[in-house]
């Protein structure tokens, strides 16, 4: 336990023992105010030290008001979504699954679910493990309400609770600095709190008004100022640094350490956000480091449309040439005599382009978050937490095995906590949502329809040697004609085709309970791909609009296995990654795929 008094820089310790102790803290830098531009550099930490004390105040008393313990923040945070019987692991038994869902829902409640809605929960689940993307079928929406409901209740509960508690807090606060703040603002913070705790979207979705952050601000600086000790109820972390740098660290003395206490804190800005009405969408390229997009609400339409280019690359290409150079040269003369080599300012620079990236990222970051306050836009990149980050939520089916982002997820996420930076000092809000076949689907499609497009039966398998019709939508857009069925075996067909130079080819069509893939025999190229759901033992064929490696060459869709473009049926060819940002801006409009506050915890499901 520890007690602050900033205007003595004292420390207290332990304030449950009647004296404690005290300790010096230390509130300024460290360096004496000279040097270059009569010490501007430190006239500049200074000033910074100063706000990140503010901001830390700010945000512990922001805490001390409207923080949640652990269990409030699931209760208050979470939402009964219909989406949760989607998120099966990978090879989870069914049953134990299932299990797992009753079990969550009940936790959530507080009580059992009925026998009859626990029916009609499993029997949505068979149908979505056998196809993880079925519809929602009316059943069992209602079910979901229905709980839906008794939770809110609890919650509704829970809200008006921590509501009676405020007056409370506020005595506290008037205790420490009462008279400095007036009776309107203290009335205001009731009122915020009013609107906080019975907030229909939910407690934890309000957004904080631009006064509140004032009054705390005002709060704050008048504790600044105070002789007394203040409770931040902030558990810091306890750092120490060896004082002498040339003695070994193995046995040290308490008094030859240096003590550090560090602080985490939020700046009070993330909390008052700019009412945005338009979507800016954001995606990793495939040789473009980053696709953007900005969905205008109004306008139905997107407004801008952006691939970033990647220069990386080329630095990373011409930095490895101008090395290999450097050595060859170096080995030429320490092999002719006995040449001291000059240390030399140009290796110094060339041994890393790491500082150069990350002014190249700040900079696409700054770029991104002016233009969403440009066009009152909030930002929505994909969630990049848990499963999703291995496979980035595509199917990996043989179309997206190859999916090579010129991004690795590593930096990705580096650019995406960098917008959440500048976006939060700007007061763009930011979303993540989840990355489930937003590759997969196509933007127009998505805003026409107000959802996802769910992939079409055109036909089983066992019908392709009696359906013409089924074997022209096999092969539809991939140039060949004249097709046969030469022989069929378990599994497996042989056929033969002519291409379009008139010339004739085999083809190998094989298909098992997922996927069914057309190769041309001799060099094994994909002709065509289609996923397969196996509905009662018969494999049925699917196609979605909208697919990604197929593009017009000549006039002719045809699939080419380029992953840059993406072709729907209905809207024509369109550049994929691009494709993808525009979905993922639609996914936050339309409330697809879960969008959440970036950072956030998702805290419906695992
Ligand atoms: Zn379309």
């Amino acid at each position: 336990m520890y007690e602050i008094n900033f205007l003595k820089k004292k420390i207290k310790i332990n304030p449950f023992i009647p004296k404690g102790f005290y300790l010096d803290l230390v509130m300024e830098p460290e360096q004496k105010q000279i040097g270059k531009n009569n010490g501007k550099s430190v006239i500049k930490s200074r000033e910074y030290l100063n706000n990140s004390i503010k901001s830390l105040l700010i945000f512990a008393i922001h805490s001390q008001f409207f923080g949640l313990n652990n269990s409030d923040k699931y209760l208050l945070g979470g939402k009964i979504t219909p989406q949760l019987i989607k998120y099966y692991k990978k090879n989870q038994d069914i049953e134990n699954f299932k299990k797992e869902v009753i079990e969550r829902f009940e936790r959530k409640l507080k009580q059992e679910i009925s026998e009859k809605q626990k029916k009609i929960i499993f029997s949505q689940i068979n149908l979505q493990y056998s196809q993880r993307d079925t519809p929602f079928n009316k059943e069992y929406l209602n079910v979901i309400s229905e709980i839906s409901e008794v939770f809110n209740q609890r919650k509704d509960a829970r809200a008006e609770y921590l509501l009676s508690l405020f007056d409370g807090k506020i005595k506290l606060f008037k205790k420490y600095v009462g008279e400095k703040i007036s009776p309107l603002d203290w009335d205001f913070l009731f009122e915020e709190a009013k609107k906080a705790y019975i907030y229909e979207k939910g407690f934890t979705e309000y957004i904080y008004s631009a006064r509140y952050a004032e009054i705390l601000e005002k709060i704050a600086e008048n504790i600044l100022i105070k002789d007394s000790y203040f409770d931040l109820k902030k558990y810091p972390i306890l750092l120490r640094k060896s004082a002498d740098k040339t003695k070994k660290i193995g046995n040290l003395k308490p008094n030859e350490w240096k003590y550090y206490i560090q602080f985490g804190y939020e700046p009070i800005n993330a909390i008052s956000f700019l009412d945005t009405r338009n979507f800016l969408g954001i995606d990793r390229g495939l040789t473009h480091l980053l696709a953007y997009s900005i969905f205008d609400k109004g306008e139905r339409k997107f407004i801008v449309n952006q691939l970033e280019p990647n220069p990386i690359k080329g630095w990373k290409w011409k930095l490895r040439k101008v090395k290999r150079s450097l050595q060859h040269l170096e080995r030429k003369w320490k092999a002719k005599e006995n040449v001291k080599l000059p240390e030399n300012q140009m290796k110094k620079k060339l041994r890393s382009i790491e500082p150069k990236v990350e002014v190249y990222y700040h900079n696409i970051s700054r770029k991104i978050v002016n233009l969403a306050k440009e066009h009152n836009a909030s930002i929505i990149v994909e969630s990049l937490e848990g499963g999703a980050l291995k496979q980035h939520g595509r199917k990996k089916n043989a179309r997206n095995r190859t999916l090579n982002y010129s991004l690795s997820l590593f930096d990705y996420g580096k650019i995406a906590s960098l917008i959440k930076y500048k976006a939060n000092l700007e007061g763009v809000p930011m979303y993540e949502v989840l990355p489930a076949y937003t590759s997969q689907q196509c933007a127009m499609c998505v805003l026409e329809k107000g959802n996802f497009v769910e992939p079409e039966i055109i036909g089983y398998v066992d019908e392709i040697g009696s359906r013409e019709d089924l074997l022209f939508l096999l092969f539809e857009g991939s140039g060949l004609s004249f097709i046969k069925i030469l022989k069929e075996n378990k599994n497996k067909m042989s056929l033969s085709a002519r291409d379009v130079k008139g010339q004739n080819i085999n083809l190998n069509l094989k298909y098992n309970f997922k996927e069914l893939v057309i190769l041309n025999e001799q060099d094994e190229n994909v002709v065509a791909e289609f996923p397969i759901k196996d509905i009662d033992g018969k494999f049925a064929i699917l196609d979605s609009v909208y697919k990604r490696g197929k593009e017009k060459v000549n006039g002719i869709q045809k699939y080419t296995g380029n992953k840059k473009t993406g072709y729907c049926s209905k809207h024509g060819q369109i550049d994929a990654d691009l494709n993808a940002s525009r979905v993922i801006a639609l996914c936050k409009y339309f409330k697809i795929n879960d969008p959440i506050l970036f950072g956030e915890k998702r805290k419906s499901f695992k």
